[in-house]
C-alpha cells in the first residue's frame, strides 16, 4: 500500500513537472517574443498561419501563435495574457470566415486596423474556390495546399507593408514557399488518385475536410461537375460539436451503407464521441465499421517532434493516414 501510495506521488510530481515545464517553455517563448529587437512581432491565430509567416518572414520578424496545442479555433475565447500579446503585435493574422467565431477573439480582430483576414482576402481574390455549406462559408481553406498557398502573397504584402526596407526578402521567401507548397501538393494529389476508387471515401468528425477532399480524393470530372461531395461526410458541423440528432446518425450510417465505407476517422483535437456512436448504431444495423486506430490532423497541427509539426507534414500525415486504406482493404479473391 505504502509503495501504490509512494508511487502515485512520484508519477503526480512527473505530471506537475511536465506542465510546469510546458508552462516555463510557453512564458521564455513569450519573453523572448516581446524582447525590443527591431523586429517586427507578428501574433497569428492558429499554427498554420504561423508556420507560413515564420518561412516568409525569415530572421527579420518573431512570430507566435494565440492558439496552441489542441484548444478549438472555432471557439477560442481570449485568455489571460492573450490581451498583452494582442496589444503587443505589430501585425496580427488570422483564418477569417467564420473560423474564429469565440466572441472575445471575434470582437478584437473583426475591423481591427494591424489584422489581417487571410480567408477574406482569398475569397475576395479567388471567391470561385471557395466552398459554402447550409449557408455558411467553409473556413477549412488550409486542408488543401493549392488554395493555402494562395494566402502567400498577402502575407508577403502584409509583412512589407510594415517593414519594406526588407520587402524583396518576403517577396523571395514567399516565392519560394509557394514553389514548395506546389510541389508537394502535386504530389499528395499525384498518390492519393493512385489509390482505388474505394479508398477515396472519408468520414471523419467534423466538416473540416471538405477542401482537402475536392483537392486530394476527387477525380477531375467530380471536381468539375462537384459530385466530389459524396467522398466526403461528417456527422458534426463546420464547427465540432457533440451533440448529435438522431437524423444525423441516420444521415451518416446510410452514407456508409451506400459507398461502402467501414472506417470512421477521429481528428486529433475533438472527443471521438459522436464517430463512437456512429460506430455502434452502424454495428447494431448489421454494419461492418470501425474507428481508424490514427487520428487525422485538421483544425491543429500536430505537436513538435511528431510527423505533423508544420503545415506540410500535417497535410502529408492526413494523406498517408488514409491511403493506409490499401492495407486494410478485403481483396476480393
Ligand atoms: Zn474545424
Amino acid at each position: 500500500m505504502v509503495l501504490i501510495r509512494l508511487l502515485s506521488l512520484l508519477l503526480l510530481l512527473g505530471a506537475c513537472g511536465t506542465s510546469a515545464n510546458q508552462s516555463e517553455s510557453r512564458f521564455s517563448e513569450l519573453q523572448r517574443w516581446k524582447e525590443p529587437n527591431g523586429k517586427v512581432k507578428v501574433l497569428s491565430t492558429t499554427a498554420m498561419i504561423n508556420d507560413l509567416v515564420k518561412q516568409v518572414g525569415g530572421p527579420y520578424i518573431d512570430a507566435l501563435t494565440l492558439i496552441r496545442g489542441e484548444l478549438d479555433p472555432h471557439s477560442y475565447q481570449l485568455v489571460k495574457g492573450d490581451d498583452e500579446k494582442l496589444a503587443y503585435a505589430d501585425l496580427l493574422f488570422y483564418n477569417g470566415l467564420g473560423l474564429e467565431h469565440g466572441a472575445s477573439l471575434h470582437h478584437y480582430l473583426y475591423g481591427n486596423p494591424k489584422a489581417v483576414s487571410l480567408g477574406e482576402k482569398t475569397l475576395q481574390a479567388h471567391r470561385e474556390l471557395i466552398l459554402h455549406y447550409n449557408g455558411q462559408l467553409d473556413p477549412h481553406i488550409w486542408m488543401d495546399i493549392s488554395l493555402w498557398l494562395k494566402t502567400v502573397p498577402f502575407i508577403v504584402e502584409a509583412l512589407s507593408g510594415k517593414d519594406p526596407v526588407h520587402a524583396a526578402v518576403y517577396h523571395d521567401n514567399g516565392e519560394k514557399l509557394m514553389a514548395e507548397m506546389q510541389r508537394v501538393h502535386a504530389q499528395t494529389r499525384r498518390k492519393m488518385m493512385s489509390l482505388p476508387d474505394q479508398c477515396r471515401y472519408l468520414v471523419t468528425s467534423h466538416d473540416a475536410f471538405n477542401y482537402f477532399t475536392r483537392a486530394y480524393l476527387a477525380n477531375d470530372d467530380e471536381w468539375l461537375n462537384e459530385t466530389w461531395k459524396k467522398r466526403f461526410a461528417a456527422p458534426e458541423g463546420l464547427a465540432p460539436e457533440s451533440q448529435l440528432s438522431a437524423a444525423d446518425i441516420n444521415f451518416i450510417i446510410s452514407h456508409l451503407k451506400k459507398y461502402e465505407i467501414h472506417v470512421l476517422f477521429p481528428e486529433s483535437n475533438v472527443s471521438k464521441d459522436s464517430i463512437r456512436k456512429i460506430v455502434s448504431a452502424g454495428k447494431e444495423k448489421g454494419l461492418n465499421v470501425s474507428i481508424a486506430d490514427v487520428s487525422l490532423y485538421a483544425d491543429a497541427m500536430g505537436g513538435s517532434g511528431s510527423d505533423a509539426d508544420t503545415y506540410l507534414k500535417m497535410i502529408v500525415y492526413d494523406a498517408n493516414a488514409i491511403a493506409q486504406c490499401l492495407g486494410s482493404m478485403q481483396v476480393e479473391p
